[in-house]
């Protein structure tokens, strides 16, 4: 799929940036083909199916949209934040995943933050192996920025996300089992396994300080 592909509205389905199998073994192609292509466009085709009467809502970035839903009337809002947040998280998600990273790990402040968490590396990796793992039905994973730009680990279920209670997505995991069934069927585990050795840490690097500036 592509941005040309996509329906007609306010909001449209980013390009992947990438290539289908450029995260192949640990994220499948077909798997990338159809959450991208399918998974994702449908959240944009909902989103503004949404908010086809709400010229002064299309205006709005999906950002801020979930930000503030109350802003958004209860007829719509349901659907706006299930398909906004699914296109918000999913265009996030694409960015955090490279293979072949150069960045193998946080530095700097974030390295910080991360040791504020963690006692070291392995024991930030089981933490949120388990957290993960934790997560009942289809959801996220997510390090998030507080307000005090302190560094946090939250899930959330559906499509909700941390901007919905006020924090600032650093960067997510994505549970719904559409994310990795066709090659890991029920070993979420393993996803998990796999989705570590494909986090784009130079953007999440860049990312941190943005929002922690
Ligand atoms: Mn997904």
């Amino acid at each position: 799929a592509s941005a040309q592909s996509a329906p007609a509205g306010a909001h449209q389905l980013p390009e992947l940036g990438y290539a289908l199998d450029a995260l192949e073994p640990h994220i499948d192609a077909k798997t990338m083909e159809i959450h991208h292509g399918k998974h994702h466009a449908a959240y944009v085709t909902n989103l503004n199916k949404a908010l086809a009467d709400r010229p002064d809502l299309q205006k709005l970035s999906v950002e801020d949209l979930l930000k503030d839903l109350s802003k958004v009337p209860e007829g719509i809002r349901t659907a706006v934040r299930n398909h906004g947040g699914g296109h918000y998280n999913h265009t996030l998600f694409w960015k955090t995943l490279k293979r072949d990273n150069r960045m193998e790990h946080p530095e700097g402040s974030l390295a910080d933050a991360f040791g504020e968490l963690f006692e070291n590396k392995e024991q930030a990796v089981e933490e949120f192996t388990k957290k993960a793992l934790a997560v009942f039905g289809s959801g996220w994973l997510w390090f998030s920025v507080d307000s005090g730009k302190k560094l946090k680990l939250e899930s959330s279920p559906n499509q909700d996300n941390p901007l919905m209670n006020g924090r600032q997505p650093l960067f997510g995991i994505d549970l719904w089992e559409h994310a990795y069934y066709l090659r890991y069927q029920n070993r979420r585990a393993d996803y998990v396994k796999a989705f570590g050795q494909v986090v784009n840490w130079e953007f999440i690097q860049q990312r941190w300080e943005k929002l922690t500036a």
